[in-house]
């Protein structure tokens, strides 16, 4: 299971910190704060994942410095990340976004939806469809929030049974990861419990 530091409204600095300590995969959700921010730790072999809301208009930075990109819930956002990778570098890794209870401004696709996106993500060459990923509502209790990520679990199985390759599933965050890696998270989403409460300014 792989840690995902998501370093979003962090400096440069502290993210070098973790990367010290061996931490390699590192999340970011604001292009504008994360361009310097990779730029600065370019000296350094570290993982970038794009982890918040991907405007069609900014696919083509995505394209060119990200390894991953965990919210994918387009088509059209899709085709432009695969006609923009850039030839030299390996395929893109991509996680569809599954809205498992629709909140505003969060994006995602329905769990009926998934299966069109993902056969039409597979289908594009400089793209590769690695699992599904959720943002779920707030939930207080560990069984509730392992209710939600047992049905991204099974939305994921249910998507390899029609003979897609999913390995990953993106799910848990600083309030949720033990039941997220119960219901078999792949990858864990950590921000304020690796770095502490972002500083005020940021979003
Ligand atoms: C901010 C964020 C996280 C990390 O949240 P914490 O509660 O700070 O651990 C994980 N995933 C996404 C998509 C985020 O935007």
């Amino acid at each position: 299971m792989a840690l995902v530091a998501i370093s979003k409204g962090q400096p440069a600095d502290a993210l070098r910190r973790l990367a010290g300590d061996g931490q390699r995969e590192f999340g970011e959700n604001y292009l504008q704060e994360a361009v310097p921010k990779l730029a600065a730790l370019s000296d350094l072999p570290l993982t970038w994942h794009f982890t918040g809301q991907l405007q069609a208009n900014k696919t083509r930075i995505v394209a060119e410095r990200f390894d991953w990109v965990h919210t994918l819930d387009r088509e059209r956002i899709a085709i432009r990340l695969s006609e923009q990778r850039p030839a030299d570098l390996p395929p893109l890794n991509i996680c569809i976004q599954i809205s498992l209870a629709p909140e505003p401004g969060k994006g995602g696709v329905e769990p009926a939806a998934a299966a069109d996106l993902a056969t039409a993500v597979q289908a594009l060459p400089r793209l590769r469809l690695r699992g599904l990923m959720c943002i779920p509502p707030h939930r207080e209790s560990y069984a509730e929030q392992l209710a939600l990520f047992t049905q991204l679990a099974a939305c994921r199985d249910r998507l390899n049974e029609a003979g897609l390759h999913l390995d990953a599933l993106s799910m848990g965050m600083s309030s949720d990861l033990e039941a997220a890696i119960r219901a078999g998270a792949t990858m864990v989403r950590i921000g304020t419990a690796l770095f502490g409460e972002r500083p005020a300014k940021a979003h």
